[in-house]
């Protein structure tokens, strides 16, 4: 697998977010040419819904209405954590189905987006993996994720302040039209790319192009494993990619951007938890100064293993800290509807789903 060589281009945008400036203008070519710039911070505005925007003429906002349409449509949305957590099913153009998740903390409200409709990178305890790859995304399929979401934050009086690439999907495998979101989600949303994270299986070619990239995001690596003979079971884009080499990777962008690199381990009972596996991990995060999230495996249907214990999660993280490791433990969010990491698969599945349609 590669990253894409050639910019990705869609031939009809799919989302009011997958017009580019150049497309709206050509768009509105009998207009003045101040309508561009009106429609654009319409869109980018609190509410992007065109009847709404009372300084465009009527007979305009309904023509909007129809070409700029929403590409995103809710199956069902389940809520968890006495609200702080909320997941939606979307459905899109082609009936393809992806998840979003919006999580509020004290401090901030993160969303997770998905790059893809599936994936096809095939990690055996990840939901998404387990079910295969459907299609990329579009630009405008994903930057409608986090508008969606910053809206159902406004609606509680939270302001949506992180972006984490963590849904469905591998954005490395997407890389040009995940890079156009990024671009959207800085430039027209507003939040900073400190408060944007991509996180990869590990496809270095992908790597070494957000190395090049003026917008400096912050990099998550989905681990697991920090040896090449066990790692290639259980993550196998491993055996295109090996360890030693996205190490370097890992050290010319930390080194380059000077942004902060993570490392994602769930935890698998008897797997990956063993004192052995945190020498392993503890050896190759020190060099990169790289801060380790640990995620106790959550369930998902095609994976037989548990996560690890309470006990044994507690004592991986002090044996990592021991050894000068930074790392923090991950609280589960919305494991109860099948929103948390890895349980991303688009079925109608999980408790109680709020049914909208
Ligand atoms: N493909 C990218 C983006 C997906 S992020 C990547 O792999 O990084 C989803 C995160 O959840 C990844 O770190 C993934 O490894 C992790 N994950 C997958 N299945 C999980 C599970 N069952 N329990 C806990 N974390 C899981």
């Amino acid at each position: 697998m590669t990253v894409d060589a050639a910019p990705a281009r869609d031939p009809q945008p799919r989302s009011r977010y997958d017009f580019t400036r150049v497309q709206l203008g050509e768009l509105l070519a009998d207009q003045p040419r101040y309508r561009v710039d009106q429609v654009w911070q319409g869109l980018y505005g609190p509410n992007g819904d065109p009847e709404s925007w009372t300084n465009v003429p009527k007979a305009l906002r309904s023509r909007l209405s129809d070409v700029l349409a929403p590409a995103l449509t809710p199956l069902t949305e389940s809520v968890s954590d006495e609200g702080d957590t909320s997941k939606w099913l979307w459905s899109l153009h082609d009936g393809r189905q992806i998840e979003t998740v919006l999580m509020h903390y004290p401090d901030r409200s993160t969303v997770c987006i998905s790059s893809q409709a599936g994936c096809a990178m095939a990690c055996g305890f990840c939901a998404t993996g387990q079910a295969g790859f459907d299609r990329h995304l579009s630009t405008g399929e994903i930057v409608e994720q986090v508008v969606r979401a910053r809206a159902r934050a406004a609606e509680t009086g939270r302001r949506l302040s992180n972006v984490v690439f963590m849904g469905m999907g591998e954005p490395f495998a997407n890389y040009d039209r995940t890079w156009a979101a990024v671009e959207r989600i800085n430039d027209d949303l507003g939040l900073g790319a400190r408060h944007l994270t991509l996180s990869t299986v590990g496809v270095v070619p992908g790597i070494r192009r957000l190395t090049t990239e003026s917008l400096q995001v912050n990099l998550a690596v989905s681990l697991h494993v920090a040896n090449d003979d066990e790692r290639d079971v259980l993550v196998p884009i491993n055996r295109r990619y090996r360890l030693a080499e996205l190490a370097e990777a890992c050290a010319d962008y930390v080194e380059t951007t000077h942004r902060r690199l993570s490392f994602e381990w769930a935890l698998i009972h008897g797997v990956n938890d063993t004192d052995r596996h945190g020498r392993e991990l503890a050896d190759y995060a020190r060099p990169l100064r790289a801060h380790v999230n640990l995620i106790p495996l959550n369930p998902t249907p095609g994976y037989r293993v548990r996560g690890s214990t309470p006990d044994r999660v507690q004592a991986f993280a002090r044996h990592l800290r021991d050894l000068g490791v930074n790392a923090t433990i991950r609280r589960t969010r919305g494991t109860d509807i099948d929103a948390a990491c890895g349980q991303l698969r688009a079925t109608h599945s999980g408790s109680s789903p709020v049914e909208l349609i």
